[in-house]
């Protein structure tokens, strides 16, 4: 058994360090994860302006400006008359007894409850297509490529609203 006093030989580990977070940057995981979580949260008016004023004349990186151009043409570009017919075709498709029938299918199916979060409240609720509607008309009455999400689920979906025109930002996993 060792007896009296020791000088400390090693030194204090956090010794000259101002704080543990001090220095220390998330993983790219980790940004991945915030970025998810704060996805379809409008920052407040207040807070915009500060972000507007923040990124001011500082230049956007190739792989965004990308991305902002194709979320744009996606968006604004004057549809084609191919187009136009296609999205009637999956208008009629969604006003249907069918679709209306897949929806109650799938709902039952999976218990009323949200697959990813378990979500149980029915007006929160939405049916989600895994393989979206825009690119596989021919899977959209399939009830094993339906799943039941909540809205907060769904919006973080890959493949949710206008993104699923955008051919590169689709990731299919199925
Ligand atoms: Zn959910």
């Amino acid at each position: 058994m060792p007896k009296g006093v020791y000088k400390r030989v090693k030194p204090i580990w956090n010794k000259g360090l101002k704080g543990f977070g001090l220095g220390r940057r998330h993983t790219d995981k980790t940004k991945f994860k915030i970025s998810q979580s704060h996805l379809g949260i409008r920052p407040s008016e207040k807070t915009r302006k500060k972000l507007s004023l923040f990124f001011k004349g500082k230049p956007i990186k190739e792989e965004t400006r990308l991305k902002i151009k194709a979320t744009m043409k996606a968006k604004f570009e004057p549809p084609t008359e191919d187009e136009l017919e296609r999205r009637e075709d999956l208008k009629k498709i969604r006003k249907s007894l069918e679709y209306q029938k897949w929806r109650e299918q799938v709902l039952l199916r999976d218990d009323f409850m949200c697959q990813k979060c378990g979500e149980e409240d029915v007006r929160k609720l939405s049916i989600d297509h895994i393989k979206p509607m825009n690119l596989f008309p021919s899977l959209a009455l399939k009830v094993e490529n339906g799943r039941t999400l909540c809205s907060l689920c769904h919006l973080k979906e890959k493949t949710h609203g206008n993104f699923s025109r955008i051919p590169e930002r689709i990731v299919i996993d199925c």
